[in-house]
């Protein structure tokens, strides 16, 4: 598909709609009902906190709902004139849930920006793709999330990012292609049309 086909390229805000947010007791009601339905007892001694320590590991999985990825990298973005071509970031973990199983997804992001005006520092970068990663969703949504949060924060002439992980919903159960590994790929700007760009920045980032 072209990438101007793409219907993930049309416009999203920054941050997805909130709905209403239960109270943190009923979070907890919702986790012992969980641990009933898997046929285990919520009032064992082994279980009396674990809805409890369910509900603050679900805010630190989920905490990008409440980041703004181009936010972050606005605020730590340096002006500059005359700088490199091609600034290359390796190997960002990334650790996420997809929006089918709220199964983990973890994995790492290769990203490339040829800068405009701006260079972000490479933590910021960082703790932007945490940002977007931290958020139920599809491996797809969240590649483009973090290039367009890239391209818009510091206005670069060109992103790529590649995203390649395991869904643990596909490794853990159902059909189990254990270490199968999907690869998404988002290229915005310069890298998406210019052919001999894109194949530059790929080359590269396909280099190990
Ligand atoms: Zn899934």
């Amino acid at each position: 598909m072209a990438p101007r086909d793409n219907p993930l390229n049309e416009p999203q805000p920054g941050l997805p709609a909130r709905a209403a947010r239960p109270s943190e007791a009923e979070l907890r009601d919702a986790v012992r009902i969980l641990i009933a339905g898997i046929g285990d007892d919520p009032a064992r001694e082994g279980l009396v906190d674990t809805p409890d320590r369910v509900v603050r590991a679900y805010g630190e999985w989920f905490v990008g709902y409440r980041i703004d990825p181009a936010e972050v990298l606005r605020a730590g973005r340096r002006r500059v004139a005359g700088s490199a071509e091609l600034v290359v970031l390796r190997n960002v973990p990334l650790t996420s849930h997809c929006d089918h199983h709220i199964a983990p997804i973890l994995g790492t992001v290769d990203l490339a920006y040829a800068p405009g005006p701006y260079l972000a520092e490479p933590e910021d970068l960082c703790r932007a793709v945490d940002a977007v990663a931290r958020r139920m969703q599809s491996q797809e949504t969240m590649t483009v999330q973090i290039a367009r949060a890239v391209e818009q924060a510091i206005e670069a002439r060109g992103v790529a990012v590649i995203v390649a992980a395991q869904h643990l919903c596909m490794t853990t159960r159902g059909v189990q292609q254990t270490g199968a590994v999907t690869v998404t790929t988002q290229l915005l700007g310069a890298f998406r049309d210019d052919s001999m760009a894109r194949q530059e920045v790929l080359a590269l980032l396909r280099r190990r």
